[in-house]
């Protein structure tokens, strides 16, 4: 009801400098140019704004604020995510307490299921998962190490996204879970990614099923989109929607320039493209109470497209007749949304954050612009870090 509430207000949609006349009106000066209103620039935005009492305009090309954290009400009245399940979880106190003073929150811990051997098993593996998959009766938690420890694979030196499986679970387990999912979802074999990609996902011995263990795990009580519309309703706040960075640069003359955008596109791909990966979503509307026991569903299959289905009533707990759901398919072109990690990449990463360290007059923020893997409460943290830097250097003169 308060996500119903909200949006009657008219909460989904307010460009303060509206895309069709933004052009026509007085180009005032700007402190600051905030480029990208996902967490890292709404961030930014705020502290400059808030904090340092500087005139800040927000732009994005996308037509409303939120970055991949925009969610909206659909035709079904249920809050959806436009661009995949965002579950927010941190073990940062600070990180907790700053986005509070913006949102309140709906105590949910996150859960999920895989699709393997034609049972719905939850993941990440669990003694649950075994006992299911193998017909065990594993009781304590010793056993079901023992039995890890038997499928499990020496590996000398953990390096690779396969190696972090093998070594913990084994071949048959990282096939089953790991392995179709990651080359749908990344377009490579997990041997040609990062460690830290499937480190992301524990094995456990308990029966722990929830997806993550942070100290805090919640959703905000009326969306995401509604938080980020409070942070940003601030006086020296302009928000110009629905135009790029490259059409506003000379259009808002401003001292300071923040970026979140893609490092590489900032610098016209001068060494080359960057890899993003990017997802194509389909949104569909059933006319059933529920569609699945959890908020996502992952199917590690090769024979289907998909990596995972979101139900998103489990997230917001709404009480709507009918469900929506998403499938997510993984897509090489399409807007950049993950980063991908692998060392090649982070060497061309390296060139670009070479050439961002001699701009004193821009501030490069966020998972595109310095290129990391970072779940929602890592950008807020990574941005707070900079403002806090910003102010205590010189060489920044917009900036007290
Ligand atoms: P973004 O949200 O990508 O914002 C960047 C913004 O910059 C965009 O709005 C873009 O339009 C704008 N922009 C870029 N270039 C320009 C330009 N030239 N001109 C104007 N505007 C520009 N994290 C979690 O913690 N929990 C989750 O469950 C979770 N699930 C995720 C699921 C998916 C499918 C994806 C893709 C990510 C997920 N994340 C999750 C990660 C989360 O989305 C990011 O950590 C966070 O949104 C990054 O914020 P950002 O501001 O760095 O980038
Ligand atoms: N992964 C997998 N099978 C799963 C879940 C995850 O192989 O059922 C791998 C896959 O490579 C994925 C990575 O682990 O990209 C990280 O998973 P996470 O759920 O954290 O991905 P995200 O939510 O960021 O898309």
């Amino acid at each position: 009801r308060l996500i119903r509430e909200a949006i009657s207000r008219g909460a989904h949609a307010h460009p303060i400098v509206s895309p069709t006349s933004w052009k026509s009106g007085p180009s005032r000066h700007y402190d600051a140019m905030v480029v990208g209103a996902g967490f890292a620039g709404a961030v930014m935005a705020e502290r400059l704004a808030a904090d340092g009492g500087r005139k800040v305009l927000l732009v994005d090309r996308r037509p409303h604020v939120g970055g991949n954290a925009y969610d909206e009400l659909d035709d079904a009245g249920v809050l959806i995510h436009r661009y995949g399940p965002h579950i927010f979880h941190t073990n940062s106190q600070e990180i907790f307490d700053y986005l509070s003073r913006f949102t309140r929150w709906r105590p949910y811990e996150h859960r999920v299921l895989a699709a393997v051997d034609d049972l719905l098993v939850p993941m990440p593996i669990n003694r649950t998962t075994l006992n299911l998959l193998y017909g065990l009766d594993l009781a304590t938690e010793e056993d079901a190490a023992a039995f890890l420890a038997a499928q499990a694979e020496p590996v000398s030196v953990v390096r690779t996204s396969e190696d972090v499986v093998i070594s913990a679970v084994g071949r048959e387990l990282y096939e089953k879970f790991f392995q179709g999912y990651t080359r749908k979802q990344w377009g490579l074999d997990p041997s040609e990614l990062d460690k830290a990609v499937t480190s992301r996902v524990p094995t456990r011995t308990s029966k722990d099923d929830r997806y993550f263990t942070d100290r805090f795990q919640a959703m905000p009580l009326e969306g995401y989109t509604r938080m980020f519309e409070r942070m940003l309703d601030h006086p020296n706040i302009d928000i110009l929607l629905g135009v790029d960075y490259c059409e506003a640069r000379d259009a808002y003359p401003h001292d300071h320039l923040v970026f979140t955008g893609p490092i590489d596109e900032y610098f016209g791909y001068r060494y080359g493209k960057l890899p993003y990966r990017s997802l194509r979503f389909r949104h569909v509307s059933l006319d059933v109470d529920r569609y699945q026991p959890v908020a996502v569903v992952n199917y590690p299959s090769p024979d289907v497209p998909h990596t995972r289905i979101t139900e998103y009533k489990h997230l917001t707990g709404q009480q709507v007749p009918g469900t929506s759901i998403t499938y997510e398919f993984p897509a090489a072109e399409g807007d950049p949304y993950y980063p991908i990690p692998r060392p090649e990449n982070q060497q061309l990463f390296k060139r670009y954050e070479a050439l961002a360290m001699a701009q004193t007059d821009v501030t490069f923020v966020g998972r595109l612009a310095t290129y990391r893997y970072y779940n929602m409460d890592q950008v807020v943290g990574q941005a707070l870090a900079t403002y806090r830097r910003m102010t205590k250097t010189p060489a920044i003169r917009t900036v007290p």
